[in-house]
């Protein structure tokens, strides 16, 4: 068995709804996102012939997903945080705020990113996403 891995860094804050503890208030993370990819054998052909797949290609989409994260507020898409995300835009219509599907807690946000970099045509097997250089979530499928 073969894994690699790559790994990027981002600044994102957040709140947690609902939550009853300090993190109900608007904090940020500096996160840490480990992607790694594992096969049994390696590419016998062809462009990635004698690797797992192409480290390009790896930081190509962790680019992306960096750029969909970094220096933005998450806040979670429920009437809360939709009526927070308009309050914030009627004073600063710029401001990177995004509504997030679910509550965005490291469980929550590693499996978005899973399936987020799937869904870009990374064949990921697992995601690890520090929240803190102590706290974090391993999500596969
Ligand atoms: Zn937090």
């Amino acid at each position: 068995m073969f894994t690699i891995k790559n790994e990027i860094q981002f600044d994102t804050a957040h709140y947690l709804s609902g939550y009853l503890g300090k993190c109900a208030n608007i904090h940020g993370h500096r996160y840490r996102l480990i992607v790694k990819i594992a096969r049994e054998e390696l590419h016998t052909d062809g462009h990635l012939r004698g690797m797992v797949d192409d480290f390009s290609h790896i930081k190509t989409v962790l680019r992306e997903v960096e750029a969909e994260f970094d220096h933005k507020l998450l806040v979670e898409d429920n009437d809360e945080g939709r009526r927070l995300t308009e309050a914030l835009r009627a004073v600063k219509p710029d401001l990177a705020v995004c509504l997030f599907p679910t509550r965005p807690t490291v469980e929550e946000m590693s499996r978005y990113i899973f399936r987020l970099i799937r869904g870009k045509g990374l064949d990921v097997t697992e995601v690890e996403l520090f929240e803190t250089p102590a706290n974090s979530c391993i999500y596969s499928e």
